[in-house]
């Protein structure tokens, strides 16, 4: 019994590498609640009431779902669904699931009451929702996520894991009501027709939490253009790229083409199958190959096919690096010998945080342009080294730390303390860092700061 637990955990533990990510179990309420490694969800999405597409009411999708999934410890398994499940079972006996806090009230997330021991398990759940659906001229939903709001990825929409975890997903969208042909099911999965009003979207085995792109809606309220790009690497990338009528869909299109040959440049390959962008009235979200964003901020969301969704954060304090990456993008990859501000905590949240810190965007793109400041001392660049570091850990969640060695590896440069100071939120006295690194960390008036706040001024998103 003894070795067969032991060859149990050790293929087990080889296998499913993402719970090496995953926080640690606490206790609620005298239970164990455990972190549990995913490796399916199947969700069937239909509508509760057939009418309310004709009658133009408020419309609800139920789904039915069945998540197969692996614990390595005895515990209450943990996962997330925002909508409280009307129906749930544990290899098919019912089964209670509550809505619990995690340590320190940084978010909620679903615990299954059942403390079970090591293996594998179906849970099955019926839940309904009605976030961004509507009826207004048809059906329309689409998986809209926010990385800067605590609980706005898929758990809004289907039963999901924790951004740690990378697994299979199927869904299949049954609307008998629709006519196929006035509809268009656009997705950065693989989507399969199977009858009228009857599709099934299979996404890649390495998506999280916040990859599954899923947009329904009537064909007639949106400008489509299709064509294919020609990747460095021979593939043929088909793009499909979409409007709200009011937009040009033409200029929307060419950026993307623009931003595609301008990234293969930069930092290799375009690492997708296939890119859908949907160009929205403001802001924006990444997908992997995808983005639904306005026409501004296209280049970000695009470059973040790279960095957030070609190399996903495997938590909220991973979430930083990302956003520092494309922020220094946006600002035009600046190379500053100068930091202006003292310290900062973007990676220093509780374990258990779940969103991005929204101080990423100005104070991560500034430590972007010190670091590539630091690389040009070593004879290399930022842009380089983010592309060793991309190629390194293509597909794969990772953390701060992932960088840091990377860095450490490629440049021979070592990053840690600077990262202590600016991101974890251990002060380092300036005077040390500026010994170690040089340049001059504690002018925050210079001149190159006042540069500095122009250029944040002038770009916002
Ligand atoms: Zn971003």
């Amino acid at each position: 019994m003894k070795i067969l637990s032991l060859i149990f955990f050790f293929s087990v533990t080889s296998v499913f590498a993402g719970l090496v990510q995953a926080p640690p179990a606490f206790e609620y309420n005298n239970q164990k609640s455990i972190y549990v490694d995913f490796q399916s969800v199947s969700s069937v999405l239909s509508l509760v009431d057939a009418n309310c597409v004709a009658n133009q009411s408020q419309c609800e999708i139920q789904v039915t779902s069945k998540v197969r999934f692996i614990q390595l410890e005895f515990g209450r398994p943990l996962f997330d669904l925002v909508s409280s499940p009307d129906e749930s079972f544990i290899d098919g006996f019912p089964v209670e699931v509550s809505e619990i806090e995690l340590p320190g009230s940084v978010s909620k997330v679903r615990r299954v009451e059942a403390s079970l021991p090591p293996g594998f398990y179906d849970l099955t759940l019926k839940h309904r929702f009605t976030e961004n659906v509507s009826s207004n001229q048809g059906l329309e939903f689409g998986f809209w996520y926010l990385d800067l709001v605590d609980r706005h990825f898929l758990e809004l929409y289907l039963p999901t894991n924790f951004e740690f975890d990378q697994f299979k997903l199927r869904v299949t969208l049954k609307f008998p009501e629709l006519n196929s042909s006035d509809y268009r099911v656009f997705s950065n999965g693989e989507v399969n027709p199977l009858g009228e009003g009857l599709w099934s979207v299979s996404f890649p085995s390495f998506y999280t939490a916040s990859s599954p792109y899923l947009h329904l809606f009537p064909a007639k309220t949106k400008k489509i253009q299709y064509f294919n790009l020609e990747s460095m690497d021979g593939r043929t990338i088909p793009v499909t790229s979409y409007s709200d009528k009011k937009n040009s869909a033409t200029l929307f299109s060419k950026k993307i083409a623009k931003m595609f040959y301008t990234y293969e440049r930069d930092f290799g390959p375009w690492p997708h199958e296939s890119f859908v962008g949907y160009q929205s009235q403001s802001g924006g979200m990444e997908y992997p190959g995808a983005t639904r964003t306005s026409y501004f901020a296209l280049d970000h969301e695009m470059l973040h096919s790279y960095f957030a969704k070609g190399v996903f954060p495997a938590n909220g304090n991973s979430g930083w690096l990302d956003e520092a990456i494309a922020k220094w993008h946006d600002y035009g990859y600046p190379r500053v010998n100068a930091m202006c501000f003292d310290g900062g905590e973007l990676g220093a949240h509780s374990v258990y945080e779940r969103k991005t810190d929204s101080d990423s965007y100005k104070q991560g793109g500034q430590l972007m342009a010190y670091i590539d400041y630091l690389l040009s001392l070593k004879g290399t660049s930022l842009k380089q080294a983010l592309k060793k570091f991309f190629v390194e850990n293509r597909f794969k969640t990772i953390t701060t730390e992932d960088f840091v060695k990377s860095i450490q590896k490629n440049s021979n440069l070592d990053i840690t303390a600077l990262i202590n100071n600016y991101v974890y939120h251990i002060p380092v006295s300036l005077e040390s860092l500026e010994n170690e690194y040089g340049g001059h960390l504690t002018s925050n008036n210079s001149y190159q700061c006042f540069l500095w706040k122009m250029r944040y001024k002038l770009i916002k998103w």
